[in-house]
């Protein structure tokens, strides 16, 4: 599922149809992902327009046309964005992972300077939304600010972590209403770089702990958009990042075998050697 910064990877892509003009759209006007806007009225909107700005948040995208048009983009599942003419080079897959294939097309824009920026979702939770307005639209303005933003503080933090004491702390990073961006390997990387198990409540964590968790959803965040971003691959060998994907992968911390685990419904990986629980935590649970 695409995270932050691998949304922000993809919207990059269409950096290529930046200032062009709308000549032609295609969609697939059945397909789920036009369930709010119609697809027949985004493609006779469109027409016309130029990109004229780029945007991403959280796990969202949004591309400003001429005369205030928005066109939003959440990747769900499955969701990527690319050219036509990179679908085959652009390798950003997981191990075992086809590039995209044209009948996943959900959504094609064909530029006035030859490019065709493509919208392509096999599994079609991902969302394609139209407005317009001179400001950014409401659904965008809902999202919470950046986690490397001057508005995400150490309060902000506190206050979220003592709203939810009972649950699973690696749950709660992956709740898009506190943590806009953070998914499942970034969730695993803060989990491991904090050296705390994935088993491990809200409530356990001391100040220093909480201390340590808003310093590194930083540092993951910041880490993410300045290489995934941008590259995709490669990721520095000390992050978790690089060794979750193998099979039989090992901890760049200790060489321990990576553990595989269903934990609050999604799968964690997590090295059991140097991710600890915190102490008397099941004695605090008990009473
Ligand atoms: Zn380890």
């Amino acid at each position: 599922m695409p995270e932050l910064a691998e949304v922000a990877f993809f919207a990059r892509q269409w950096n290529a149809g930046m200032d062009a003009s709308v000549m032609r759209v295609t969609t697939h006007s059945s397909a789920r992902v036009f369930r709010e806007s119609p697809a027949k009225r985004i493609a006779s909107t469109l027409k016309g327009q130029a990109l004229t700005e780029i945007l991403t948040a959280g796990k969202q995208a949004a591309f400003r046309f001429s005369t205030d048009i928005w066109l939003g983009i959440h990747l769900g599942m499955s969701g990527r964005l690319f050219t036509d003419g990179s679908r085959e080079n652009l390798a950003p897959w997981a191990e075992g992972d086809k590039p995209p294939q044209p009948t996943h097309d959900r959504l094609v824009l064909h530029m006035s300077n030859g490019t065709a920026l493509v919208f392509n979702d096999p599994r079609m939770f991902g969302l394609v939304r139209l407005y317009r307005g001179d400001t950014t639209p409401p659904w965008w303005a809902a999202i919470p600010p950046a986690l490397s933003s001057p508005l995400f503080t150490l309060d902000v933090l506190k206050k979220v972590l003592d709203s939810h004491p009972g649950v699973l702390l690696k749950s709660l990073l992956l709740d898009q209403r506190y943590f806009p961006g953070i998914g499942n390997w970034m969730a695993d990387e803060i989990m491991w770089r904090t050296r705390l198990s994935p088993h491990n409540r809200v409530r356990a964590l001391g100040n220093k702990e909480v201390r340590l968790l808003y310093k590194t959803i930083r540092e993951v965040c910041n880490d993410a958009m300045e290489v995934v971003s941008k590259s995709w691959y490669p990721a520095p060998d000390n992050w978790l990042f690089n060794h979750r994907w193998k099979r039989g992968g090992r901890c760049p911390r200790d060489g321990a075998s990576l553990l595989y685990e269903q934990i609050g419904g999604r799968t964690a990986c997590w090295c059991e050697k140097c991710q600890r629980q915190i102490k008397n935590y099941e004695l605090k649970i008990k009473n």
